[in-house]
């Protein structure tokens, strides 16, 4: 591919990503070394992070150093605390003001940034609201009034906010657009473009997005100021090859007992299965246990020595059986499982490929199991269409197949 003028290319070895930068980046390889505030530091130790990952490396110190960022980045590669970081730092907890305002496309993602600022913030006393629709907006009112420092929120309720005056926007520093091409699919435009327009003009804006179409450039020529760019290519993953299948469950508390009858196919070969949380991996992990099923478990929770080590038993063949969440970073590769199984559908369609794909280069075939609900269903036809696949109904000779 053509580069563009002023780039370069930048490659990870540890999680074999491949950057384009643009700007003045450098790697900076721990988190002591980036110039963070103690109790920061404190509080991304506290909260269970040793090391930071690739993208972290290389946009934290850029935002801390007050220069407008583009990151381009898939889901899971540890932007959130990119932001969050370069947020925290930056703040005066001696004020109440309202200095950071961070626009995400859902709801859910709002809450969870701003449970990420409250957590790496943990040490700092710092005061962060989820601006978002749905809730009660004297609530949202009080807050306001109360001070924030750090608001998450959606553009909606937080352009209602601007505008009703509650949430002041004059001694804002910092914006961040979050998934700005998702937020452009959900029409947001006329909100953000409205936002902008509230914000003194010094304003430091770091945009997140997964892909750069033409909308999300001209916001980034709009809004920003000779921007840094950090951008990520990864292995394309493909679901060539891949026999994609579903078992309707009908509810939840059916999709354990399938899980048992399958338990036979699953240890033929190698399987992972995959869980939306922590919680439920640890619940069907002591699950699956009692029933005398041998298996092994994995989250982001646990230290990376941990992960390694079970990691290790799996691809040595010792275990054959893993149940994980989407792990963070490379903790998982799994190119190697011809057999995937969905517990739980995943919240996203990225994490669809990210769980049951391969890459050229590892391009083997494989066998991937769907667990749905019936109210599931509409999620897996939106994968099917999204990616141009088809998932039919699990055949009886499924064994024959891996
Ligand atoms: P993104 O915003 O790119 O989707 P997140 O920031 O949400 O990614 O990170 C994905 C997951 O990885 C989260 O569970 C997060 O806690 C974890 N994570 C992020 N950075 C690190 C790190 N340096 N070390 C360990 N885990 C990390």
């Amino acid at each position: 591919m053509a580069q563009a003028r002023g780039s370069r290319i930048d490659f990870d070895e540890d999680e074999n990503i491949e950057f384009t930068i643009e700007g003045d980046v450098e790697v900076v390889e721990n988190f002591d070394s980036m110039g963070l505030k103690d109790e920061l530091l404190r509080g991304v130790y506290a909260y269970g992070f040793e090391r930071p990952s690739a993208v972290q490396q290389r946009a934290v110190k850029p935002i801390t150093s007050g220069r407008d960022v583009i990151a381009q980045s898939q889901s899971g590669t540890g932007k959130t605390a990119v932001f969050s970081m370069g947020i925290l730092q930056m703040l005066d907890t001696t004020s109440s003001d309202t200095q950071a305002l961070v626009l995400s496309p859902t709801r859910e993602l709002a809450e969870q940034t701003q449970k990420v600022i409250l957590a790496l913030g943990d040490f700092m006393n710092v005061q962060c609201h989820a601006c978002i629709g749905g809730k009660s907006i004297g609530e949202d009112i009080r807050r306001l009034d109360y001070g924030v420092q750090v608001v998450s929120g959606t553009p909606g309720r937080v352009f209602d906010m601007i505008r009703r005056r509650n949430l002041r926007t004059r001694n804002l520093q910092m914006l961040v657009i979050d998934e700005a091409d998702e937020m452009l699919n959900k029409g947001f435009k006329e909100q953000i473009y409205d936002i902008y327009r509230y914000l003194p003009p010094s304003t430091q804006v770091v945009l997140i997005s997964a892909t750069m179409p033409q909308e999300v450039l001209d916001m980034t020529k709009k809004f920003m100021n000779m921007p840094v760019k950090i951008l990520v290519k990864r292995d394309e993953l493909t679901l060539e090859g891949i026999k994609q299948f579903f078992v309707a469950v009908e509810k939840e508390e059916w999709k354990f007992d399938t899980l048992c009858d399958l338990y036979d196919t699953l240890t033929v070969t190698q399987a992972v299965i995959f869980c939306n949380t922590k919680r439920k991996v640890d619940w069907l992990t002591a699950k699956m246990r009692e029933v005398n099923f041998t298996v092994s478990s994995m989250h982001g929770d646990m230290p990376q020595k941990e992960r390694d080590a079970i990691m290790e038993e799996f691809r040595s063949g010792r275990s054959r059986v893993l149940i994980a969440t989407d792990v963070w970073g490379r903790g998982l590769d799994v190119q190697q499982v011809s057999l995937v199984i969905c517990y739980d559908l995943p919240n996203n369609r990225e994490l669809y490929i990210h769980r049951i794909g391969r890459s050229g280069r590892f391009g083997r075939k494989g066998v991937a199991i769907n667990f749905v609900k019936s109210d599931d269903v509409r999620i897996l036809r939106d994968i099917e269409q999204y990616y141009s696949t088809q998932i039919d109904e699990m055949p009886m000779n499924i064994t024959d197949m891996l």
